[in-house]
């Protein structure tokens, strides 16, 4: 559907901010709602790949900034939607893509490793919604757009605190959904499945035999793709999902839907 300004899709004269939205799903996201309208605020943790994304996204017919942190802390989270703030003077879509993964059993981590998996990929976005919360109180409303995983619903032997972090993201989406519906803020979620990304690369040259069992167990017979992930995120952003808040929609081949 071609994105009018009378469409329900149209994100005209509205900001987003997508973290990790410098490679990978972020960017597939970042790309699709710059084509609906979306003025563009890409955060990643790499000076050199925040940049080329930036400028690879420049060619499109909105505004682009690429952003640089290491999103830890509450602090950090507030200090990067102040910057997308002060750069941009609005922000209406906030995107909680950045994720990490480690894979051990559960029993090998250390400390330092769950606690880190834990505050990149439910501890952060947790923070980012607040902070864009509290600006949305004092202008407009927004809408948020988490991404689990297929381990949001079910185990991994070798990822325990992502699941752990991946379960709380549905959590978390709901609770803030039931929080704020009546301040004009939704939030929902995407739950992928296996998609072919530097984070699945890794994962492919270490898990022996991995590229055959995501072919096989996956019904649609492939790895997903990073843009693939555009169009149910405008959806969330835009007036086109005004009424739906707290859900979750899986893009994954129909894995999770098999047995
Ligand atoms: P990538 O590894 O390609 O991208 C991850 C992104 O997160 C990068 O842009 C990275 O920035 C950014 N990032 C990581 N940590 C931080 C941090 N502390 N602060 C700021 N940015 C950070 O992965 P995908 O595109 O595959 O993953 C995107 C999301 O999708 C993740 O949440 C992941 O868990 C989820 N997902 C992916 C699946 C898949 O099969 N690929 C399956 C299920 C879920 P930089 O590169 O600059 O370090």
């Amino acid at each position: 559907m071609p994105m009018t300004a009378s469409s329900p899709f149209d994100l005209s004269g509205q900001t987003a901010l997508i973290t990790g939205g410098n490679g990978g799903i972020g960017f597939g996201m970042a790309r699709a709602l710059g084509a609906a309208g979306a003025t563009l605020a890409i955060l990643g943790r790499d000076p050199v790949k925040t940049r080329r994304a930036a400028e690879d996204l420049d060619g499109m017919e909105v505004a682009v900034s690429g952003h640089v942190f290491n999103l830890k802390t509450a602090q950090d989270c507030e200090a990067a939607v102040r910057e997308v703030l002060e750069r941009h003077g609005r922000l209406d879509v906030l995107v909680n893509n950045a994720g990490i993964n480690i894979r051990k059993l559960p029993e090998q981590y250390s400390e330092a490793e769950v606690e880190a998996v834990l505050s990149v990929d439910l501890l952060v976005p947790f923070y980012l919604s607040v902070a864009a919360f509290r600006a949305w109180m004092r202008d407009n409303g927004g809408s948020i757009v988490n991404i689990g995983s297929l381990v949001s619903e079910f185990g991994g032997a070798q990822f325990a605190p992502y699941s752990m972090a991946k379960g709380g993201i549905v959590q978390m989406t709901r609770s803030l959904a039931t929080a704020w519906a009546k301040h004009d803020v939704r939030v929902n979620a995407i739950l992928p499945g296996w998609i072919d990304t530097n984070l699945t690369k890794s994962a492919r040259r270490e898990v022996e035999g991995l590229d055959d069992k995501v072919k096989r167990q996956t019904p649609a017979g492939r790895w997903g793709l990073a843009e693939e992930f555009g169009t149910a995120t405008v959806m969330f952003a835009s007036r086109a999902s005004s009424f739906t808040t707290g859900t979750t929609i899986r893009i994954d081949g129909g894995y999770g839907a098999a047995i």
